[in-house]
């Protein structure tokens, strides 16, 4: 039984919505195979820690303690309410019905079913946007019922709503920025106290809320039986069984939602949760102080605001930033608080929450009969096996094979269709458009371009069939809670080890499967080391290059620039774990939710989502850097003689001696004549000229530096410029070009290709991780970082290679 969390700030307070409060019994289940972290049972629900943090929490065997909190209920308000009395509670109709149409936010604990029931509600639209920042994804959906228009916005999933974790500011700052009319509170019904805790939070607020008492089938398996109307009727909040899964209980739940719009349910009323008699009155005090100021935003009610103050809320200090009595609001609030800590002999924190759990226990004492039944049995029958200390791995690797073999070998098939329509589309507009820069554009800039980007949609649909399995089977934790030992290490989280997997394949995929990770910081670092991981397009420069250079190391060169892309994420997530993120801030309580069975419908919704997000981008961002990377190559026309003059100087000052190797290299130089000269002296080609004094250390020559160039757009270009600069209509007369003229030594090569692995991602990478960070900010040190850090490998193996 826990006596008394240590620590303080984020760690303390994500503790305890997680339900780690004094008085809780909590159980440890299982041993990750690593030995941390450990999987605990609490409230009915299965979480992991890590040992370093399990330690903070003081327990007493069981037996030894007895619950020390009893006696909390809440307070109903009537009219005799201070607050309702000075205008308060007249929130509630204070937004009149202009209009047919609701607001309604979906807010719930994370796999609550919220995004299930979005789907249900938001089934038949057709306009489901996709916003995205910087951890959090809020989507909107909309539908028409009984005349009304309702829009739905799917919120991310928190366990409270504190200044704690990005969502949680993020939920609350749409709650006070957008108003929404009605508020939609997910809850799982079979594990109702941990969750009701957000439910408290929201009762704080005074807003029109409903609660769908949602997997209400988990409920009725486990043999409980829950008398939802009496306890709406005590938290003044109704409630209405769903599952979200069949669809049932969507009406009533509409219909709920219309009566609050409407002021008409009954359920629905203004209640305080009392927090104990010194609390109170310190809110009492500060309210009185604060309740005249014109300042004070309405949205929320005065006794929040004084609850926020007292707690030191720091997001509440923005909200309230523009109070000009904040300052003196904020002393008085500390004082106030400095006076309830003495008098209780607890922190803020923890009297708030044991009083929110004593209110759910009073709560839910008299309107919950437990059945025998428990709903995790079944789940820790697979975890038993699926996280197991010899399965675990083996189970782990087998399914990640399979997901990369589904995706790069099965995916493989539906690639080569779509390289062949595209080379058929290629070759039928070169022989329709007229010879000119528009036929050049189209035909060499972008269905080229594009059509190497768009190759890649059914492997990122296939990985996303397996994501969206797995994160909603509940797989995904188990993953993490194998993997986190290792990843911790690196300075990264446990969840971080499938993108970074997911990056050997293509790293636009893998950055936005780091949704999955909710610490911000680490969700940031994974998305900044991800680059490193070498892509599928890179591949082929190093066969070439690796073949041309090492015939009969190639393998071992292979394997090698893998692991030193590993090594160098791992060395950077380092890096930024010292410098940037210091520490995470938010423990790694990470629940384990019980397994369930995907649905059709979300995996193929996901699924869609991806592949639409995907082609967006391709037609956007990738259409444009294609179109200025052909102009670039493609401008200024050259003139003719001055070519040819070009051309003969060029190969004159390559070749050596030997005749016949003059007379190759004429005939390769004469075959791919009028692109050789276009890339010469266009301005890609003076660009690379430019740049030459940088590549010069590495070894490479200017045509080196126009080959890095080219591959901005998709590193898979690098190859295809290589065979247009040094001639060569297949891969075995390329090779030997690159011999015979490139000016490429083994050293060069080496360094050459190790550029290749890690400077400047290809513009979809760089995208995404603007779109995925919410900021240039990211995606600029992204650019120039890894620029950076290129260079100088690739300058440090030139050097090591001329030891040899
Ligand atoms: P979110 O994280 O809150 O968006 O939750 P999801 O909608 O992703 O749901 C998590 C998992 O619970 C999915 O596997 C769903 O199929 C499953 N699920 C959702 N609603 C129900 C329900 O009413 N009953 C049962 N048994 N499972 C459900
Ligand atoms: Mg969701």
């Amino acid at each position: 039984m826990i006596v008394r969390v240590a620590g303080h700030g984020g760690f303390r307070k994500r503790i305890m919505e997680m339900g780690f409060v004094r008085g809780v019994e909590v159980r440890s289940v299982q041993d990750s195979p690593m030995h941390d972290p450990v999987k605990y049972s609490i409230m009915g629900y299965d979480v992991s820690l890590r040992r370093s943090e399990a330690e903070m929490i003081e327990v007493l065997p069981h037996g030894e303690a007895n619950r020390p909190l009893e006696g909390v209920g809440g307070t109903v308000c009537n009219s005799a309410c201070e607050a309702c009395a000075l205008g308060d509670c007249s929130l509630r109709g204070r937004k009149a019905l202009k209009k047919n149409e609701i607001n309604v936010a979906l807010v719930g604990n994370p796999n609550s079913g919220k995004t299930s029931l979005f789907n249900i509600l938001s089934g038949s639209s057709e306009h489901v946007g996709n916003y995205s920042g910087v951890t959090v994804d809020a989507k909107l959906g909309r539908l028409t019922y009984r005349g009304y228009r309702i829009n739905i916005t799917d919120l991310p999933g928190t366990y409270s709503l504190s200044a704690y974790t990005p969502e949680e500011v993020y939920v609350r700052r749409h709650l006070y920025e957008a108003m929404p009319d009605v508020i939609l509170n997910t809850v799982v019904a079979s594990n109702l106290e941990r969750n009701l805790y957000l439910t408290t939070e929201l009762i704080d607020l005074n807003q029109r809320t409903v609660v769908a008492l949602n997997m209400f089938d988990e409920l009725q398996q486990s043999g409980s039986s829950l008398d939802y109307d009496s306890l709406g009727r005590m938290i003044g909040i109704p409630m209405v069984p769903t599952i979200a899964k069949s669809g049932y209980g969507i009406e009533p739940l509409l219909d709920t939602i219309i009566e609050l719009f409407e002021g008409r349910n009954t359920a629905s009323r203004h209640v305080h949760i009392n927090y104990g008699s010194a609390m109170e009155e310190a809110i009492r005090r500060l309210s009185e102080e604060i309740r005249p100021s014109a300042d004070l935003p309405r949205q929320f009610p005065v006794r929040y605001w004084a609850l926020k103050l007292i707690e030191g809320d720091r997001e509440v200090h923005k909200l309230l930033s523009n109070c000009g009595d904040l300052q003196s609001w904020e002393a008085l609030a500390s004082r106030l608080s400095q006076r309830v800590t003495a008098e209780v002999g607890s922190d803020i924190e923890s009297l708030l929450g044991d009083y929110k759990y004593g209110f759910i226990d009073g709560a839910l004492e008299e309107t919950l009969k437990e059945g025998g039944h428990d709903v995790n049995r079944r789940s820790r029958r697979i975890d038993r096996l699926v996280a197991n200390k010899w399965l675990g791995f083996p189970l782990f690797i087998l399914i990640m094979w399979a997901m990369f073999w589904a995706t790069f070998t099965l995916g493989g098939y539906p690639q080569e269709w779509i390289e062949l329509a595209f080379g058929w589309l290629g070759e039928t507009l070169w022989a329709l458009l007229p010879e000119g820069a528009l036929r050049d554009l189209v035909v060499n800039g972008i269905v080229s371009g594009v059509g190497s980007v768009a190759v890649f949609l059914p492997n990122i649909l296939i990985l996303y069939l397996f994501i969206s399995l797995m994160e909603d089977s509940g797989y995904m934790a188990r993953a993490a809670f194998i993997m986190d030992k290792l990843m911790h290490r690196m300075g990264l989280h446990g969840k971080s080890f499938i993108p970074l997997l997911m990056g050997f394949g293509c790293n636009v995929p893998a950055i936005m499967a780091t949704r999955t990770i909710e610490s911000r910081s680490s969700r940031l670092i994974t998305i900044l080391v991800t680059p490193f991981m070498s892509c599928s397009a890179r591949l082929p420069v190093y066969l070439l290059l690796a073949g041309t250079f090492f015939p009969r190391h190639a393998a071992t060169v292979l394997i090698g620039l893998y692991l030193l892309g590993i090594l160098v994420a791992f060395l950077t997530a380092h890096l930024l774990r010292k410098t940037k993120f210091k520490k995470d801030e938010t423990p790694f309580v990470m629940e384990l939710p019980p397994y369930r069975m995907p649905t059709l419908r979300a995996t193929v919704k996901h699924m869609w989502e991806k592949c639409s997000e995907y082609l967006r981008k391709i037609g956007t961002t990738i259409l444009l850097a294609t179109v200025v990377i052909w102009a670039l190559s493609y401008y200024p026309r050259p003139k003719e003689e001055v070519a040819v003059e070009n051309i003969v100087a060029q190969t004159e000052s390559v070749v050596t001696a030997e005749p016949e190797e003059v007379a190759l290299a004429h005939s390769a130089a004469a075959a791919t004549q009028t692109e050789y000269v276009r890339h010469a002296e266009s301005y890609i080609g003076h660009i690379g000229r430019f740049i030459e004094p940088v590549m010069k250390p590495l070894g490479l020559d200017w045509r080196a530096g126009v080959a890095l160039l080219t591959s901005i757009p998709a590193k898979e270009l690098v190859v295809s410029t290589m065979a247009v600069l040094y001639g060569g209509d297949d891969i075995a007369s390329l090779s030997k070009n690159i011999v015979n003229h490139s000016g490429l030594t083994p050293r060069s090569a080496i360094a050459f290709m190790i550029f290749i692995l890690l400077f400047f991602p290809c513009i979809g990478t760089l995208a995404t991780i603007r779109s995925e960070t919410g900021s240039n900010r990211w995606m600029w040190f992204t650019a120039l970082y890894n620029t950076a850090v290129a260079w100088l490998l690739a300058w440090f193996a030139f050097l090591l290679g001329g030891l040899f």
